[in-house]
């Protein structure tokens, strides 16, 4: 049976918040499911629920837990139906084949084999985001290939491998050196000697530069991510293949013990999980995620320390603090912005065109994070913790209120401190920006429903992130056919721009004049 014509649509158009009354998809956590989800490539499926006008649509649907293009996994499943065992079958014999076409063994041993390799021999295919061995070259003949790959590019992935952006895909944001070095230097200062870096490759990698640079850190690191290609650059105690949106671990039980030896190790002391996901990502499912990992941690706790939380740092836009607080209670959000390389909107200060929306969210003591004075930030012996520049204590509210780095006005009608941009109106008895259409419902933003920021600051807009490895995988499975290709019309020169370059071109493009223009 098809899918809901556009579901996704109408999640782009809609919102996928909970918010009551709006309209949208949820996803539903059933106290006791029936059933286990099915699966699609991307590990077990969630199950969702249409909501319109706040009320919930009787008949439910999975679908992919990572993908919110239907492009990219188009699962699609009724609760209810019933699927014949051949349909089963080919779904399995799906799943196999999107998977990677490497094992995790083989990647380990290729990157063996590859540093080895002298400077000269050491190859990357950019249009495939591949490492090359000798062995390889040939197929990679017509390839954007480049050589002399050095140790030190081998120790940044990140600057190697192309962030995989585009917005319908695997949005990947990359912290731009003065933010990861912050966090790095951070990470140090409160006596960490273990991240679990839960998709923060840039971190993940600047960690461990650290702790093979002069002035040795001991900290060490393990990543989780979807991105597949990070796995040609790192051992199996380093990198699991992983899907933050249902704590699937692609390479199956030995990647959950690799995680979980890492998290129990030295009885859980020293051990922070950052993670940066994707911010059009629900909130619950990370949330799930994110309580199963904390659980992994506690197996490993001696009883006395029962209280004793996991140290976390969740990475996401201000404008979540309700949504990710209602999962945990216990999280502050700090002021410090956070900012990426490859993100126009996003940047800190002066070189981008807005201030980032995106912050810290943690359970540790927000007054022993300090923030840098260089930037401005200042400590709120009030507030206990660190705000920044023109964030004001306000002495109704008692407490430094903006949200957003500016500083924010008191209301007295309101009650309490708003955007300076905004006046109370005394028709809708509220604040709000003073061109609001008086009555008429709220208006949000256009693409997520939020409140407080509109369409084009909404942080979705970027960041519809989703999975694939399928760009990499693709454009393997392009070559070997258009290799197949070849040798059946015994042509020689085929097309050699790879097709996956272009598009990415084509996108980046489209991106910038988006962000100019909105
Ligand atoms: N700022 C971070 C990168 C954040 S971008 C840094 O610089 O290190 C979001 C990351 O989450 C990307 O690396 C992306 O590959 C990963 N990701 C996206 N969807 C995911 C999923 N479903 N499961 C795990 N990782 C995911
Ligand atoms: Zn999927
Ligand atoms: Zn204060
Ligand atoms: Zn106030
Ligand atoms: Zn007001």
């Amino acid at each position: 049976m098809a899918a809901p014509r556009g579901w996704l649509g109408t999640v782009e158009a809609e919102g996928i918040s909970g918010r009551q009354g709006s309209s949208g998809v949820e996803v539903v956590f059933p106290s006791d499911p029936a059933t286990p989800a099915p699966l699609c490539p991307h590990g077990p499926t969630l199950l969702f629920v249409k909501v319109n006008q706040g009320k919930e649509e009787t008949r439910r649907f999975y679908a992919c837990s990572a993908c919110r293009d239907r492009k990219d996994c188009n699962f699609f499943q009724w609760e209810d139906e019933k699927l014949s065992g051949a349909r089963l079958a080919a779904r399995e014999a799906h799943n196999q084949k999107c998977q990677p076409p490497l094992s995790r063994t083989q990647c380990v041993e290729r990157y063996v084999k590859f540093i080895e390799l002298s400077l000269s021999q050491r190859k990357f295919c950019q249009g495939c985001q591949q490492l090359l061995l000798p062995d390889d070259w040939e197929k990679h003949q017509e390839h954007r290939v480049v050589g002399d790959i050095s140790i030190t590019q081998l120790k940044r992935p990140s600057q190697l491998l192309y962030p995989l952006e585009n917005k319908k895909t695997n949005a990947q944001y990359l912290f731009t050196d003065r933010s990861c070095q912050f966090l790095v230097d951070l990470l140090s200062t409160l006596g960490f000697t273990r991240v679990l870096c839960v998709g923060t490759p840039r971190l993940h990698e600047l960690i461990r530069l650290k702790a093979s640079g002069e002035k040795k850190s001991n900290i060490k690191s393990l990543l989780l991510d979807i991105d597949f290609r990070y796995s040609q650059f790192y051992m199996e105690d380093s990198f699991c293949h992983y899907n933050m949106f249902n704590h699937h671990f692609f390479d199956g039980k030995a990647a959950l013990e690799v995680c979980r030896t890492f998290l129990q190790e030295d009885k859980g002391e020293g051990v922070i999980m950052v993670t940066d996901p994707p911010f059009g990502g629900l909130v619950e499912p990370l949330a799930v995620t994110f309580k199963k990992l904390i659980a992994m941690w506690k197996e490993g706790q001696s009883q006395d320390n029962s209280q004793k939380e996991l140290p976390i740092f969740w990475i996401f836009p201000y404008f979540f603090e309700f949504r990710i607080r209602q999962f945990f209670p216990s999280f502050c959000m700090l002021d410090y912005q956070v900012d990426y390389d490859n993100h126009a909107l996003y940047k800190h200060g002066k070189t981008g065109r807005k201030q980032s929306p995106v912050r810290i969210f943690t359970n540790i003591p927000p007054n022993k994070i300090i923030l840098p004075s260089e930037e401005g930030y200042r400590f709120c012996p009030l507030c206990q913790r660190y705000v920044s520049l023109e964030n004001q204590h306000c002495e109704h509210c008692n407490s430094c209120t903006s949200k957003d780095g500016r500083k924010w006005n008191h209301c007295f009608l309101c009650k309490k401190c708003v955007k300076p941009s905004w006046i109370h109106c005394s028709i809708c008895s509220h604040c709000a920006l003073p061109d609001h259409s008086c009555g008429a419902p709220k208006d949000g933003c256009f693409i997520c429903g939020e409140l407080d920021h509109k369409r084009s600051t909404c942080p979705k807009i970027a960041t519809s992130k989703k999975v694939n490895n399928t760009l990499f995988f693709r454009a393997v499975r392009k070559q070997k056919q258009r290799k197949s290709n070849k040798m059946k019309m015994g042509t020689t020169k085929g097309q050699s721009m790879n097709h996956t370059s272009v598009t990415r071109k084509k996108s980046r493009r489209e991106r910038a004049h988006q962000y100019l223009c909105s």
